[in-house]
């Protein structure tokens, strides 16, 4: 809070002091002013720094803002001195800038709409005040290092209202958007896997009605979970559940999605070159599953998979379809005995058992 409240506090300072600049005795209301502005700014990068969750840089900001003000102590109202002064100074403001919209970009995991307007805001008052450095010479005071202006304080602190209003905004803005992403991500996550949930498999059905090419889909359910669960107690069963998540995660390489769309039932859906390196993907969760669970329970348990698999032909298809036929799949794999992989390939009438043993990663 006080990060947030500071750039306000401090702003406020310094446009008491620029507008009432006989407040201290010859230059020093001006000066204070100044620190207080490029100390206002700098608390502003500082408060997008916290709200992103890094550290505030408090030594570059007291260094920055000090050498600042020591070179306008020695600057007079005019001269050499006052015009590096000024440069100075407005570099810093952009740099300020400049440091938080770096931050900005390099900090978030999504680009929400407030963030872009912030990040656009940051670049736009970081390029002005660069901008004006060629120009310190000519331009009046705020903007430059030539004789203050009524039309230059004015505009200077037009810009600053608008920068401050606007920053404010995405300032709380920023945290709502982050609060509803999150929840969205918990509305698509099932809790026990970690994987993604029904609804999340719904939306991906309804998404983009085709298939990619080499996209393969293991439609996969645990064996006799319901006999688990009641000779083992559902906190059991929910482990083995838990470990699914676990074992996906170990050997299946991103982009692989894995959703849970029932109890005991998944879908793992991942990009492959052909139909035996989904069989040997197949084999090998299914493999590490009965490893992985092998302790649970006290190592009492004995948790195997069923797997269907199916793989998108050369065209793409509805991924309903494709669903279709690696449910035949697994209900082929339950009929003829369970932990096993069956394809149902295209052009065949039938689900057909995959070699066992052939093991692989998916990429
Ligand atoms: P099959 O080999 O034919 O698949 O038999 P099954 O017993 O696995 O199949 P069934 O569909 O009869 O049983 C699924 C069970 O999954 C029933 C339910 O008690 C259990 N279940 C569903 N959700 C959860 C959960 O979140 N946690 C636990 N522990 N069990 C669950
Ligand atoms: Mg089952």
């Amino acid at each position: 809070m006080a990060w947030f409240a500071a750039p306000f506090l401090l702003g406020s300072v310094s446009s008491l002091l620029f507008i009432v600049p006989t407040l201290l005795p010859g230059l020093w209301s001006l000066r204070l002013g100044a620190l207080f502005m490029t100390l206002a700014y700098g608390a502003g990068w500082q408060a997008l720094r916290v709200m992103l969750g890094c550290r505030p840089r408090i030594l570059v900001l007291l260094f920055a803002c000090s050498a600042s003000f020591m070179l306008s102590m020695l600057a007079g109202p005019t001269g050499l001195m006052h015009v590096i002064s000024t440069t100075f100074r407005l570099t810093i403001i952009a740099a300020f800038h400049g440091f938080a919209a770096l931050d900005l970009k390099r900090n978030v995991r999504i680009m929400t709409s407030a963030r872009c307007s912030l990040l656009r805001l940051l670049c736009i008052y970081a390029g002005f005040h660069l901008l004006l450095v060629p120009f310190v010479l000519w331009m009046p005071a705020p903007f430059g290092a030539a004789p203050a202006t009524v039309w230059a304080v004015t505009s200077y602190n037009f810009l600053v209202v608008i920068e401050v209003a606007l920053f404010a905004l995405a300032m709380i803005a920023i945290p709502w958007e982050q609060l509803a992403f999150q929840q969205q991500e918990l509305i698509l996550q099932d809790p026990l896997s970690g994987g993604s949930n029904r609804r999340a498999f719904q939306a991906w059905l309804d998404n983009d009605g085709t298939t990619c090419t080499h996209e393969a889909l293991l439609m996969v359910d645990i064996d006799h979970f319901k006999s688990i669960n009641d000779a083992h107690g559902h906190a059991v069963g929910d482990q083995i559940i838990t470990a699914m998540g676990r074992v996906c995660a170990d050997i299946l390489y991103p982009p692989t999605i894995l959703f849970r769309i029932g109890g005991d039932e998944f879908v793992v859906v991942f990009q492959c070159d052909g139909p035996d390196e989904m069989l040997a993907t197949a084999q090998r969760l299914r493999n590490a599953f009965a490893t992985e669970t092998r302790m649970i329970g006290g190592g009492a348990v004995k948790a195997t998979l069923s797997i269907g698999a199916a793989l998108c032909p050369g065209t793409g298809i509805p991924r309903t379809e494709l669903l279709a036929r690696a449910d035949s799949a697994l209900y082929a794999a339950k009929q003829t005995g369970r932990d096993r992989v069956v394809h149902f390939p295209w052009g065949e009438e039938a689900p057909v058992p995959a070699p066992a043993g052939k093991e692989a990663g998916n990429s």
